[in-house]
């Protein structure tokens, strides 16, 4: 079948989502977050969980974030999408004292202080909170005015959250702007984990932020780990948290965590 043919019109169709499906999602409460483990890498246990949206369509499927978001991006939607995520993060917060979230937002958002004053309003500034929240950031070709994004990150830390850097070595962020950053938290990006185990430039790179990180006082988490061996192999590379399939999916509910 030759490409732009009734099949890849479904294709696209079903993975992109429309902004009539979005806003009407967001009209209908339909939105959520599910959790998926972060876990400390010497006691392969979870230390905090990041909170990731899903959208439940009229026919009851949901969808991963990765179908809508770079469609809400591009239509100015996402405000409102990270907008809903903090009120859903907040709320598990406050039911679950002893969670600590981490929260993604778009880089979008990383200049909009409406998002910040909506943090301050549904928490009453409250540290209890505020200290167990985690902001995840990806720089992007969208942040235009890095100064207004540095202010962002200043002011939240001051707030009392923890700042983490997403998808490092994704080519979205150099190491320049990670200096300037000076995150809590370095996320090295999934791409990297299955070449952890033997010599060559993915494992190179894995220890030159683990060393960069130490130096600095970063934390580092090894994202996308699926099998037993790359997450020995990670653990031993020396970061501090490890995420992927092999230690929880991101689609069970938040209750299936807080069932005893
Ligand atoms: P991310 O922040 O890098 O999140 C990780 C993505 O990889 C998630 O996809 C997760 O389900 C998936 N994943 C987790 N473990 C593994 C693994 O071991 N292997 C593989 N191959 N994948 C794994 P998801 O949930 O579809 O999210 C896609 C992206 O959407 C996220 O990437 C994040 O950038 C964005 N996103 C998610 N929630 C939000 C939100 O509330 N606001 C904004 N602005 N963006 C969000
Ligand atoms: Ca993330
Ligand atoms: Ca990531």
């Amino acid at each position: 079948m030759k490409a732009g043919g009734p099949l890849a019109s479904i294709v696209r169709r079903y993975q992109n989502m429309t902004d009539t499906e979005i806003e009407s999602a967001l009209r209908r409460g339909q939105l959520s977050l599910v959790l998926q483990p972060i876990v400390g890498s010497l006691s392969f246990r979870p230390a905090f969980y990041e909170a990731l949206l899903r959208l439940q369509m009229p026919d009851g499927s949901i969808r991963r974030a990765q179908d809508f978001i770079g469609p809400a991006e591009r239509s100015g939607l996402v405000g409102a999408l990270d907008s809903r995520a903090l009120e859903l993060a907040i709320a598990l917060l406050s039911d679950h004292p002893a969670f600590e979230l981490a929260l993604n937002i778009s880089s979008l958002t990383t200049s909009d202080f409406n998002w910040i004053r909506q943090l301050d309003t549904l928490t009453l500034g409250s540290r209890g909170h505020l200290r167990r929240l985690i902001v995840e950031i990806t720089e992007t070709a969208a942040i235009t005015d890095i100064d207004r994004t540095l202010t962002f990150i200043d002011t939240l830390r001051e707030m009392g959250c923890r700042i983490a850097v997403d998808d490092f070595g994704a080519g979205h962020t150099s190491r320049s702007m990670l200096l300037r950053i000076a995150p809590d938290i370095v996320k090295i990006d999934g791409k990297f984990a299955a070449g952890a185990s033997m010599p060559g430039q993915q494992r190179d790179f894995f220890e030159g932020v683990v060393a960069l990180s130490r130096e600095m006082h970063f934390e580092t988490v090894g994202e996308g780990i699926e099998s037993e061996a790359t997450a020995q192999a990670i653990a031993d590379l020396g970061v501090t948290y490890m995420q992927g399939y092999f230690f929880g999916s991101p689609d069970n509910p938040v209750a299936a965590l807080t069932a005893k």
